[in-house]
């Protein structure tokens, strides 16, 4: 039974990079302000993400690794979480059937932090002999998640992985991402050992700003900001304050906020950095829909870089896709991708004259 829960988690934990980002989005979804990450050895050896986040409570460590159950979903389920990433309730549980996970955490009204190991979805001993019981320690507010040796015993998906550095470069990869995307939030990311970060941002910026810290001046120097919505918005329109307020209830309505280049950069690859509900993911739609728009105003063979937040209600999401599938679709995608392709249209078009 644990071969096959080793090889269940390896299909949703492929590499050091796809741990990571799992571990962020329960980071962000924890509220903090900070987020810290120290890798070793292209997060093979070592892959530590530490945040200020709310903590888990000291009753609820004996279930977290868990795989999806009804004490896990009524202890961890709450609406707001659904809202935002939607419930599967699996990393944790993955990791630790593929690594050495362990997990120090503080709540406000903890007095002290507490430690917990997991092997194979239950709490562990840190070492033989020792106490499987969570144990008293210091620690600040929030949490830190420890994932040692991946693929330990999983010895196909470590020969599957790519040199330390291809891996720590895909680490960064997501992290820049991430950290575009959340730019009220402080990203560092260091080698373990090295005395500088090799990434890190501050936690009060905005996006194009944060686009510029990490993609550099060449793209941010271009950038135009696009906003669209399931609102009918004329320009005699009143209403110009979608960004504030909440998603209408209407389970169609959907807004979208994206910063993309003009005409003047041209870069070989294009870059689209898609949020679907601050869910980083991949829609292959999407890339073409927006291809096609450039490729009326870009040179031959030139390509853009996008940034994009898409929200729509996550009762349209598609959530029956496989957790690695990051491929995703949605209620009403073909319309609501056309009314983007439109606004970019109409907002590179402005921006050539
Ligand atoms: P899911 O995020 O899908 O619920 P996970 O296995 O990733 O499943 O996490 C299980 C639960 O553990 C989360 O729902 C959350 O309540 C809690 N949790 C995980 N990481 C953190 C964290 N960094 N801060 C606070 N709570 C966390
Ligand atoms: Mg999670």
């Amino acid at each position: 039974e644990s071969l096959i829960n080793r090889i269940a988690a390896g299909e949703i934990i492929h590499r050091p990079a796809s741990a990571l980002k799992e571990l962020i989005e329960n980071s962000l979804d924890a509220g903090g302000s900070s987020i810290r990450i120290t890798v070793k050895d292209g997060g093979m050896k070592l892959l530590q993400i530490q945040d200020n986040g709310c903590g888990i409570r000291k009753a609820d460590l004996h279930i977290l690794a868990e795989r999806f159950t009804t004490s896990k979903l009524s202890t961890f389920m709450d609406l707001s979480h659904i809202r935002t990433y939607g419930f599967r309730g699996e990393a944790l549980a993955s990791i630790s059937h593929v690594a050495h996970l362990s997990v120090v955490t503080k709540t406000k009204s903890e007095s002290c932090a507490w430690k917990a190991c997991y092997s194979e979805g239950l709490l562990a001993a840190p070492k033989p002999g020792q106490t499987v019981e969570p144990k008293p320690t210091a620690g600040n507010d929030g949490t830190t998640i420890t994932i040692e040796d991946l693929f330990y015993n999983t010895p196909i998906r470590l020969s599957a992985l790519k040199s330390t550095s291809e891996e720590y470069s895909r680490i960064l990869d997501v992290l820049t991402k991430y950290a575009i995307h959340n730019p009220k939030v402080a990203f560092v990311c260091k080698k373990a050992g090295s005395p500088s970060p090799d990434l890190s941002t501050p936690s009060t910026s905005e996006i194009p700003n944060t686009i510029r810290l990490l993609y550099g001046h060449t793209v941010a120097k271009e950038l135009v900001s696009v906003t669209a919505s399931s609102k009918n918005r004329d320009k005699s329109d009143e209403d110009e304050s979608m960004e504030t307020d909440e998603l209408d209830d209407d389970p169609e309505s959907w807004r979208c906020e994206a910063h993309i280049t003009n005409a003047n950069y041209q870069a070989k690859k294009m870059v689209l950095l898609l949020f679907i509900n601050h869910r980083l993911v991949e829609s292959s739609r999407m890339k073409r829909a927006f291809e096609a728009v450039y490729n009326g105003i870009l040179a031959k063979g030139a390509l853009p870089f996008i940034y994009l937040s898409l929200e729509i209600d996550p009762r349209s999401v598609d959530v029956n896709v496989h957790p690695t599938k990051r491929e995703v679709h949605f209620l009403n995608e073909e319309a609501i991708i056309e009314k983007i392709s439109d606004a970019f249209q109409k907002a590179l078009t402005v921006q050539n004259h």
